[in-house]
């Protein structure tokens, strides 16, 4: 018999035994005593279940109108009303909004007294109602920008390019601490066998004016505005670049220029206008041109190989002017 219901085992019937072994009361193991386990599993199941289900019930139901955050949504607008505040009060440096929700909110530097732009908590209806002010409105989001004195400053950096100038009658000279790293720059640049100086630093308006025409005069104004800046953009006459050695282009690729480009970072400068960059900062590479915005800037800009319009988001474009020098 054992022999049979082997082979049949082996056979067709292989699965119906199987089950059959599997629920057969093991020897000594009453039919009362087996009913009372299962019971007793079932009862501790269904105590789990409904222990899950309940958890279900307060996360589903009870939970979610207390908590109720959006998170972006609410990040956004706290952010935004966060920079309208630093802007116009000028003082709270540490509030650095998250770079990103750049996209999704505005800040309106057209109107450039952003003091009245103090009703402006809902970002999305203002930029509506700013729809003429659009390039600006979207600029340097999620950076903190201010206007002092006709000089616009993003997350505290100075900029100056075809969309930002500097008012007529601002002539600092060169600044005293982008000198102070430039000496230092070029002193221990020497100490490698490499001789940096300064071929063009500070650059009054009036200067400007004068170089930029005679460009216009000589290449057109087209060529002009992309080798030279219009009086009020140049950063040269914010004190803070120069131009290192020459202004002739056959500098790229020189010991020199390799050095600039890859030590000048540790001193705080960048090499403003780099190459592969002209539709964003607006001008031809030059190797030579450097800008001082301090340390952390300069490695920042340099390590993610960005140029400054990037750094800041903002714009360089003649179409966007703020200039008020008419
Ligand atoms: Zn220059």
């Amino acid at each position: 018999m054992s022999l049979n219901s082997k082979s049949s085992n082996k056979n067709h019937h292989k699965s119906s035994n199987k089950k059959r072994k599997r629920y057969s009361a093991p020897p000594g193991y009453t039919r009362e005593q087996y009913r009372k386990d299962t019971m007793q599993a079932y009862g501790v199941l269904t105590g789990i279940g409904v222990f899950l289900v309940a958890i279900l019930v307060y996360f589903v139901f009870i939970r979610k109108p207390a908590s109720g955050e959006n998170p972006s949504a609410d990040a956004a607008q706290t952010v935004t009303v966060e920079r309208t505040t630093d802007t116009e009060t000028e003082s709270d440096s540490s509030a650095e909004p998250p770079a990103a929700v750049s996209s999704s909110s505005d800040s309106s530097l057209s109107t450039s007294s952003a003091a009245d732009s103090s009703s402006e908590a809902d970002s999305s209806v203002s930029s509506a109602a700013e729809s003429k002010s659009e390039n600006k409105t979207a600029e340097a989001a999620g950076h903190k920008l201010e206007v002092k004195d006709g000089i616009t400053y993003v997350d505290g950096i100075m900029i100056v390019n075809k969309t930002y100038s500097l008012p007529a009658d601002y002539a600092p000279g060169l600044d005293p601490q982008a000198e102070e790293a430039f000496n230092k720059m070029a002193s221990d640049a020497w100490a490698d066998g490499v001789s940096l100086f300064i071929c063009s630093g500070f650059r009054s308006y009036r200067e400007q004016e004068m170089l930029y025409n005679n460009y216009a005069a000589q290449r057109g104004a087209d060529e002009a505005d992309r080798v030279s800046s219009r009086a009020g953009h140049s950063e040269h006459q914010s004190g803070l670049c120069m131009d290192v050695n020459t202004t002739e282009f056959d500098f790229a690729g020189t010991h020199e220029a390799i050095w600039l480009a890859n030590n000048c970072a540790d001193y705080g400068f960048i090499i403003r206008f780099p190459l592969g960059k002209e539709k964003i900062t607006g001008y031809a590479y030059e190797p030579w041109h450097i800008r001082y915005v301090g340390v952390k800037a300069a490695k920042e800009i340099f390590d993610q190989d960005i140029c400054l319009e990037e750094y800041l988001g903002v714009t360089s474009d003649y179409k966007n002017s703020t200039d008020q020098n008419g």
